[in-house]
């Protein structure tokens, strides 16, 4: 189960992980999209750390997320992580299992975004990681592996969709920083 403090700590080495990687991110971005992945999550993480704050209960630790997300990072993934989110905030009023949050999250950005596994968006990362999860036997090597796997996936939904079979041997930048969220919070679980 999931406390208020773990979920506060995940978003703090989530945020840490995205201002690091705010340039690969942005740069997996430029072949297959504009380019400002990075740069669009850099700007909502830093809105969602100042968020945060003792007091709040799990579920406003989740709220405050999914409106800084949604209010500062502008582009495609702002909405779908956002979404994410509030479904995970809506959860956690009947629930702390990680295997529920995150299938609520998983389930929103479905809802929102209407991809579906094998159009190389976020789902494809946050599809195997909820399994994972659900069995209790996640690891980084998985989440790297299920990374690396949107290489091999032709876009079907989102900007990466317009370049076609050019989209094809690049890593999903959604997906890259979905890796970073689930190794975060696998930090914190661990
Ligand atoms: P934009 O494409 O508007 O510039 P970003 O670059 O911040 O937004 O985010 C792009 C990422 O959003 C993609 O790499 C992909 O993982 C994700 N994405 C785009 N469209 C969808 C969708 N319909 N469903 C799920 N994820 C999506
Ligand atoms: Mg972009
Ligand atoms: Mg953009």
């Amino acid at each position: 189960n999931l406390t208020a403090e773990m979920a506060r700590k995940w978003l703090i080495l989530f945020n840490k992980k995205i201002q690091e990687k705010q340039d690969y991110l942005s740069n997996l971005d430029t072949p297959i999209g504009d380019g400002d992945h990075g740069h669009n999550m850099a700007r909502g993480m830093t809105a969602v750390v100042a968020a945060l704050n003792d007091n709040q209960t799990l579920q406003e630790v989740f709220k405050a997320t999914a409106m800084a997300l949604v209010s500062k990072v502008g582009g495609a993934s702002g909405p779908l992580y956002g979404t994410a989110f509030m479904e995970m905030a809506k959860t956690a009023a009947t629930s702390d299992q990680l295997s529920d949050l995150l299938s609520a999250g998983l389930a929103g950005i479905i809802k929102r975004g209407g991809a579906q596994v094998g159009d190389k968006t976020m789902v494809d990362v946050w599809t195997p990681i909820v399994t994972e999860i659900q069995k209790g036997s996640l690891t980084k090597i998985e989440i790297e592996e299920f990374v690396m796997a949107t290489a091999d996936l032709l876009a079907k939904k989102g900007r990466a969709s317009y370049v076609g079979e050019r989209s094809i041997g690049q890593i999903d930048p959604g997906c890259q920083s979905s890796g970073f969220l689930f190794e975060s919070l696998l930090e914190v679980i661990e």
